[in-house]
């Protein structure tokens, strides 16, 4: 990575504004049912404390849209943090302003401070300037650790830059970003890409940008029935994108010039409703009912996809294989699980869904990276620049 780290700079005594991507899941008890966003966040925080820093964190949690709102307060997660680097915590029930300069001022080296949720003010998705200038007011150092928040441009992710002295990545983004380059711009050959999940409007601008770097795709999930859609399958009621039809078969047609091997589901398990216990059918692609919707794939695409993979050597991954949160159309998205891990290539899963479910499997230890960023990993697959990671300082 060509950006200055928390490893490159001097850090005893400076006031570190951390960007951190504190905004994990609850249950109806307000409790903390995933704290691994926290988690990833631990060997940059434990480094700073360790060399002397003025510990500041700053995160949003949920989309309260600029009103305080306690439902999405950072409170909520002082507790587990305090335990988590097993040391107190200062909380201050706001970003900016005075209570918090005067805090930071009484901070001694090794001290944490846990600012409220930036996203109580409308200012910081809107990158408002005069925002960014007063998150910066009594800040040496900006680290940004977020990557889970780096493709936004907003006040507390980029905007702030502008106003200290010293913008440099945590350890956390940098870790993402080296993954990254070790998987896609570096990547040991065969490279193979997995893409899934339900949104195709995010994912066929990825897939047509990595169509130029990989050696093969699988192309599954509600993604798959653009594709299949635009090559002129029946598909009855499942997942379509009408829109990207015509993007879909720009990209065949890219994939075939580029001869980028690909691969559909050959079989399908379909049902008449989107509902857990709804009768369902095992069909090949070719015979899905006009009434039904396909929501996993059957055990012949599971076999060629494990047989896809096979010889790979790196694996990109990103989307479920079909509605995989109900039993009954789970099957497919674990059996990939299992040839993934079973192919010992360097794999890294793209945040999100396919995150969870290598997670429910027991799986994480035999993955090598689990991305924190969904949608952020996306925009990387995708070609594009970060405003999280422009903003930083070049080595
Ligand atoms: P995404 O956020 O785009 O990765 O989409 C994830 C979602 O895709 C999951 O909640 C899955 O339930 C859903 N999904 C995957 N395959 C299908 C399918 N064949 N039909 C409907 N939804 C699907």
């Amino acid at each position: 990575m060509n950006k200055s780290t928390i490893g490159d700079i001097d850090l005893k005594g400076k006031r570190c504004f951390v960007r951190v991507d504190f905004n994990v899941p609850f249950n109806d008890e307000q409790e903390i049912t995933d704290d691994s966003r926290m988690v990833g966040a631990l060997p940059t925080i434990n480094h700073l404390i360790k060399d002397g820093a003025k510990v500041i964190l700053a995160s949003h949690m949920g989309r309260p849209k600029g009103e305080r709102n306690p439902e999405y307060s950072l409170k909520l997660v002082l507790e587990r943090l305090k335990a988590l680097i097993g040391k107190d915590v200062i909380f201050v029930d706001d970003c900016i302003g005075e209570e918090v300069n005067a805090t930071i001022a009484s901070m001694k080296e090794g001290d944490v401070l846990l600012l409220e949720n930036v996203r109580f003010y409308k200012e910081e998705t809107a990158n408002d300037e005069n925002f960014s200038k007063q998150l910066a007011e009594s800040i040496d150092v900006f680290v940004n650790d977020a990557f889970g928040a780096a493709h936004r441009a907003h006040a507390s992710t980029a905007g702030i830059a502008r106003f200290v002295g010293v913008s440099v990545a945590g350890l956390l983004m940098e870790k993402e970003i080296n993954y990254f380059n070790k998987a896609v711009a570096n990547p040991e050959r065969p490279l193979v890409g997995i893409l899934g999940g339900a949104k195709a409007e995010g994912k066929i601008e990825v897939l047509n940008k990595l169509a130029e770097k990989l050696d093969k795709v699988i192309i599954s999930g509600g993604l798959a029935f653009t594709f299949m859609k635009a090559m002129g399958a029946e598909v009855g009621n499942s997942l379509v994108s009408n829109d990207l039809i015509d993007k879909a078969k720009e990209i065949i047609t890219k994939m075939d010039k580029l001869n980028v091997e690909y691969f559909f589901p050959v079989d399908f398990v379909v049902a008449k409703e989107f509902k857990a216990d709804a009768a369902t059918q095992l069909v090949s692609a070719t015979a899905i009912p006009s009434d039904s919707m396909a929501l996993d794939i059957g055990p012949e695409s599971s076999k060629l996809f494990a047989d896809a993979l096979q010889d790979a050597k790196t694996i990109v991954w990103n989307g479920p294989m079909g509605a995989f949160e109900m039993e009954a159309f789970s099957k497919g998205t674990y059996n990939l699980v299992d040839a993934v891990t079973k192919t010992g290539a360097l794999t890294i899963i793209g945040g999100g869904d396919s995150g969870v479910a290598v997670k429910n499997a027991g799986a994480v230890d035999k993955i090598s990276y689990i991305s924190t960023g969904g949608g952020a990993f996306l925009e990387l697959l995708e070609g594009k620049t970060l405003p999280g990671i422009e903003c930083l300082n070049e080595k």
